[in-house]
Parts: structure tokens; sequence; C-alpha cells
């Protein structure tokens, strides 16, 4: 019997593998800042993000000064830049904690000048450009004026210069290439100058694996970390997933031949059949519009939702697999013997995005880690690979990532109180 309702295998390994093709996609002395917004992308951002840091990922991104003070109150001292924005409630903690921010107006910058004046701190500050994605930054004909002024700040310090791709085909798609030779006009203009300073950065997890270039210094990857890339790109049977989702078999019921099952009576057994019930719905991550529709894993073998996906109980048909029995592991996402329900697949059932998946894994869920005794070799040489080495296990079992190599110039960028 298992203890737990649902619970969430995270899979440290797989994480330190998929860290390992990005540090080759990216190239040595390219730095990565790891994106665990959204509690990485519902995988646990301090769990994440302290197992990244051992292997080496120089800087972390997050949605909110919330998310930023999480990971410091964990004990995580690499520079965390806010990807978005931050609301004036946030802006105090966020200076306090020595996060960067992303900039994208003028307005924002007397802001933050001011604060940071009156905390007597200097800001960190990441000019955002909105090169095609219509959405945060400051539009590229405005750059300059507002480097100026970020130069002009006596308590702001220019941080990096970024911009944030709009396709999910990365560099395969024309809008890609228009953006960086928009991103590359504010850089030449900015450099010209010389109002450049700090990390310069454009790829997401598409962009790196369709080899956008230029690379810039500085490299963004989220959902590749955890696995997965946002389309059919290649690279993509090189990463290994990190999650599963499981639960267990509570409830088992012969039914006869036209019993309905759920709510709406949405299906009503074809013939005598067993029908399995799961403490488990749509509030953990298993969407409703798997009702009738999804398959999980049971004993090895695929076996179909039927009837509605409710809150709590959903309802499998297990009467092709006559020995499960109450108190099985059901496997929602991951492998199961020669089986595997893969995050993608069921994305694409319920017409939405990866992302999307993996974020829905809620609050109830437990998260269990597992592995994390591997780190990414770190390699002036981007070696063909293995890239991943085993730590002896005394290092292997706290996280004192601290003592640990770190790539690229990071120290430079850590908070004062490391030295
Ligand atoms: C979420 C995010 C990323 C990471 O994107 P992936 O597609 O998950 O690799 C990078 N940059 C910014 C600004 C983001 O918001």
């Amino acid at each position: 019997m298992t203890a737990y309702r649902a619970w969430a295998d995270i899979d440290l390994d797989a994480l330190t593998h998929n860290l390992g093709v990005i540090r080759h996609k990216a190239g040595a002395g390219t730095r990565i800042v790891l994106v665990v917004k959204a509690d990485a992308y519902g995988h646990g951002a301090v769990a994440i993000a302290s197992h990244a840091v051992r292997c080496g990922i120089a800087a972390l991104g997050v949605s909110t000064s919330a998310e930023a003070l999480e990971l410091r109150s964990a004990g995580i001292r690499v520079p965390i830049l806010v990807l978005g924005t931050i609301v004036d409630d946030e802006a105090v903690d966020a200076l306090r904690c020595d996060v960067h921010i992303a900039l994208h107006s003028g307005e924002r910058r007397a802001m933050l000048q001011d604060l940071a004046r009156r905390l007597g701190v200097r800001a960190k500050v990441h000019l955002k450009i909105d090169s095609g994605l219509g959405r945060l930054g400051v539009l590229p004909g405005r750059a300059i004026e507002l480097l100026r002024e970020i130069r002009r700040s006596s308590h702001l310090e220019l941080a990096g210069v970024m911009t944030h791709v709009s396709s999910g085909e990365g560099a395969f798609a024309a809008s890609t290439a228009e953006q960086a030779r928009v991103f590359d006009d504010v850089l030449r203009k900015a450099r010209e100058e010389q109002l450049l300073k700090g990390w310069i950065h454009m790829a997401n997890s598409a962009s790196l694996f369709t080899g956008l270039r230029p690379r810039y210094d500085t490299v963004r990857p989220g959902i590749s970390a955890y696995g997965v890339l946002p389309s059919d790109l290649p690279g993509a049977g090189d990463l290994r997933p990190i999650l599963s989702l499981k639960t267990q078999v509570v409830f088992l019921k012969d039914v006869p031949h036209g019993t309905p099952v759920g709510y709406d009576s949405t299906w009503t057994a074809p013939h005598s059949t067993r029908i399995a019930t799961l403490p488990v719905g749509y509030n953990d991550g298993v969407p409703w519009r798997l009702s009738n529709e999804g398959a999980v894993l049971v004993r090895g073998q695929r076996a179909r939702i039927v009837g509605r996906v409710s809150m709590d109980y959903p309802t499998v048909d297990v009467g092709h697999i006559p020995t499960v029995h109450v108190g099985d592991e059901v496997t929602l996402i991951g492998t199961q013997g020669h089986q595997t329900i893969s995050v993608q697949e069921v994305a694409q059932q319920v017409g939405t995005i990866a992302y999307e998946i993996t974020c829905s894994v809620g609050k109830r869920v437990q998260r269990r880690y597992v592995g994390g005794e591997t780190i990414v070799l770190p390699s002036q040489e981007a070696p063909a690979g293995p890239w991943t080495a085993r730590l002896p296990r005394d290092v292997a079992a706290p996280l004192e990532f601290e003592s640990l190599p770190t790539w690229t110039d990071a120290d430079e960028d850590r908070p004062r109180e490391r030295r």
C-alpha cells in the first residue's frame, strides 16, 4: 500500500542529464540562467534550483519577487533575475535581497532609482527590449535613451540587456531572425555609445535547441531542463523527462453491462467490466478534458479513463487487467514497464501545451525527489559526452552547493556577503 494519494516523483539525475545537454548546446563559457518560475514549472523551485546550482548553473530566473525570496530563504545565493516585471509592493523586498530586475520603462527606472537610493542599495537591472513579442519590454526605438538614463542613475546598475523570443520553433522561425536583427541593432548602437554592460541574453529552450545565433553570453532555458521541448524540435530525444505523476487504486468495483459511470453519465459500461477509482483529480493536474479520452498505466498496461474526470475521483476501466488490486500504483504521467504516457501526449490530448500540464500539478500532490547524486561536469571543452558524473555520497548528501565549482564568471555576480 502506498502512503500518498497522489505524488510526483522528480528525478534529479534526469535533471542533471538535461542540464548536461543544455550545457553542451550552450557551449562552454555561456552563462546559464535556469528558469524556475511557477515553482519550477510545477516541479518544486527550491529542490530544482538547489540541485541545478550544484550542477553549475550560474543564475536563476523567476517571475515574481516572492519566488526569488523563497529561493533566498532556502539559502540559494546565486544571482536571481525577475524575468518579467515586479509590481510596486514587491520592489522593496526584491532590492533588499539583491534580486536582478528586468526593466522596461522610464517610469519604472525612476521608481527603482528612487527606492534604491532610499534603501541605500544599487538595484541591478536588465533592460528588456521588446523585439517582437509585443508584451513586456521597451520598444527598440526608446532603448538607447533608456540605457542613457540608466547610466545616469546613481543607484542603478545595468546588469544585462535582454529580449524574449515569440516563436515556439526558435531559430527555425523567420520571426526569430527578425527579432534577433532588431535586438542586435539595439546592441550595436548601445555598444557604439559604450552603454552596454552585464549579460546579453535572448535564447529560451526552443532557441537554444534550434541553434539560435548569435547566442550571446547568457541563455535562459526552462522547459528543456524538465525534459520537454515546446514543439517537435531536434534534440528532444536527448532529454529525459524528470516528472512522473502517480496515484494508487483506492477502490475496485465490478459493474454489469449498462452501468453509468461518473458525473452526467457520459460513459456507460458496454459490457460487464471492472472499474478502478483513483484518489486524484483536476485539482491535482489531471485535466478534466481527459474525461473518456485519457489513459493511465497500471500493472504495466494502459487502462482508459472512463466517465468524467472529477475534482477527486476519476474512474478507469481495468476489466482487461484481472490482476489489479486496491493499492496498486497508477502512473498518470511517466513510464511503467514498456508503456509510457508523456507530458506531451497528455498536452496534445487535451489541446494544450506541455508547460500547462506540469504547471498544474497541484498543491495536494506530494513531490518526492529521487536521485541527485550526479552533477554536470564542469568543462571548458564541451566534450561530446558523457557530461555528467556521479558524486561521492558524502558530497552528495547535504546540499552544500556553495563549495562546488560553477562555470563562467558567476563569482563576480554573487552577492557580496558570500566572500
Ligand atoms: C519562461 C521564460 C523563459 C524560459 O522559456 P522555456 O521555453 O521554458 O525555455 C525564458 N525567458 C523568459 C523571459 C521567460 O519568461
